[in-house]
């Protein structure tokens, strides 16, 4: 199997710096294993982009499955804040992906940035989410259509850098030919919802940096609020 990839990282239209941190940070392919993440920093005094950018640091700098690289993520987001009072609070999801050319995706995953599988023209997001409005969604006390105006939908349960402990969740599933991974923040979930995310990645004769592209302009379309991340990653025999 290979993989290839385009990433997009955007501050979108009223924010005025990125929090967001992406790996890979440039397009490309390979028929190696392809390691990608997106983070969703937190934090005043510039301690988002601090805080998602040390987790990326990390996660991509330590070996092993993505939820150990998580936990190694976590552990160095607590220790730069205790460092740096000033960044004291900070913060940031992590949503990391690793996929073998064997077939396999293996995924860690703390926060509110999603991974989706689109396969034969369906598409499932393969991550929970750790927010509030999740929460209530599976106990049945709100609709997914609620949740997208919920005041409460940016409150996450889970973060890397709050704690040294940190529960990750983690999800595999057994790659095919045609398959199209979607990595990406909240930035664009909370602009695009799935029905849109599902016409745009499944247009024809659409590569990955064009349907990037495609994703980043819906967002941004929508008001972007909020900075926006994506990785779009085909894989092919
Ligand atoms: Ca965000």
């Amino acid at each position: 199997m290979n993989f290839a990839w385009a990433t997009r990282t955007e501050v979108g239209r009223v924010r005025d710096h990125n929090e967001d941190s992406v790996w890979p940070t440039t397009d490309g392919s390979t028929d190696e294993v392809l390691a990608v993440a997106v983070a969703d920093g937190m934090g005043g005094h510039a301690g988002g982009e601090v805080a998602s950018a040390t987790a990326l640091d990390t996660a991509m700098t330590v070996s092993g499955e993505p939820a150990m690289r998580v936990v190694a993520a976590n552990l160095a987001v607590v220790d730069a804040a205790r460092q740096r009072p000033r960044l004291a609070g900070m913060g940031t999801t992590l949503t990391l992906a690793l996929l073998d050319p064997d077939g396999d995706l293996d995924i860690g995953h703390v926060g509110d940035s999603r991974a989706y599988l689109l396969r034969a023209g369906t598409l499932q997001q393969l991550t929970r989410d750790h927010s509030y409005v999740a929460d209530l969604i599976a106990a049945g006390k709100l609709t997914p259509e609620e949740a997208e105006t919920h005041p409460y939908r940016s409150v996450l349960t889970r973060a890397i850098g709050l704690d040294p402990t940190v529960e990750v969740d983690s999800y595999g599933i057994v790659l095919q030919s045609g398959d199209r991974i979607l990595l990406c923040s909240d930035g664009l979930t909370s602009m695009v919802s799935d029905g849109p995310i599902s016409e745009i990645l499944s247009r024809e004769d659409s590569p990955p940096a064009a349907t990037a592209d495609a994703l980043v302009t819906a967002a941004n379309d929508a008001g972007g609020i909020d900075n926006i991340t994506v990785i779009v990653i085909d894989v092919a025999e």
